[in-house]
């Protein structure tokens, strides 16, 4: 079978973990359901009975013809062609309807790839996604453990985040060298923790992370003034993955530089 590497093409071929991950999804049939990357249709199209409308964005060209052929009668699916990164997810918003978002993403892709999605947070009600372990891992990890860091606090900040279960390499053919997780994003609406200064706020969890043995006081010195750290309550002899979302948004909040 044809896949290509650029891409991130590992395509699904466990009929049981396709069914697990259809099960995780719950696509019902009112839903505006977008997946990402159907490759040649292993989740499109078990989504596409349960749903009236699936829309499915895939970059490469080649590939669209054996999945329409693949989906030909078995429902509505409207692909568009389009790389997922620059995608404006507005396009597909019909009657103000929230948006639920799907797929097994290319992994080479899949942070820039959450960041995007991440802007239209406030016109989604959910995402499920398979990506690799690792990844989820941090995505879904909580303060004071291993994985915690600039990933989880950042998206941590517009979403509920559940890691679901893993997939073997054995799933797919492909077979990846990592294993995989399926995750699941619920967009707060609203956020339960508002930045006043979102740009000031990503600057100081970029900032904390970036020197993980520092104390938050010597990776931040540059931009928490001394008198602020009393002010919002937290100890600047902290290790940066010890501080909450809460917290950061407080410190950022807190500071006005
Ligand atoms: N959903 C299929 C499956 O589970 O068998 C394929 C999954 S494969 C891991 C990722 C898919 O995303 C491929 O079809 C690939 O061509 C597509 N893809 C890669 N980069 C993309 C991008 N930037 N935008 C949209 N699709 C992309």
């Amino acid at each position: 079978m044809l896949h290509r590497k650029r891409f991130g093409q590992h395509f699904l071929q466990d009929k049981n973990v396709i069914q697990n991950i259809v099960n995780a999804i719950a696509p019902q049939k009112n839903d505006v359901l977008v997946e990402i990357g159907p490759g040649r249709g292993a989740l499109t199209l078990p989504l596409l009975q349960h749903v009236k409308t699936l829309h499915a964005i895939e970059l490469d060209r080649d590939l669209i013809p054996i999945l329409e052929k693949q989906c030909e009668g078995k429902g509505n699916l409207i692909v568009h062609q389009a790389d997922a990164l620059e995608f404006d997810l507005a396009e597909l918003i019909e009657n103000k309807k929230m948006l639920r978002v799907c797929g097994n993403l290319p992994y080479n892709i899949s942070t820039p790839l959450i960041f995007h999605l991440l802007d239209y947070a406030k016109n989604i009600s959910d995402m499920c996604f398979m990506l690799q372990k690792e990844v989820v891992d941090r995505l879904a990890a909580k303060p004071d453990t291993e994985h915690y860091g600039r990933l989880s606090v950042m998206t941590q900040y517009h979403c509920k985040i559940t890691a679901l279960f893993d997939v073997s390499p054995t799933a797919f053919f492909p077979q990846p060298n990592v294993i995989s997780s399926i995750v699941r994003f619920v967009p707060y609406q609203p956020l339960p923790f508002v930045a006043k200064d979102y740009k000031l706020f990503e600057t100081i969890v970029r900032e904390a992370f970036n020197h993980r043995r520092k104390t938050i006081r010597n990776s931040l010195k540059k931009i928490i003034r001394d008198e602020t750290w009393a002010q919002v309550n937290i100890d600047p002899l902290l290790r940066p993955e010890t501080l909450s979302v809460e917290e950061f948004v407080k410190l950022s909040n807190g500071s006005d530089a």
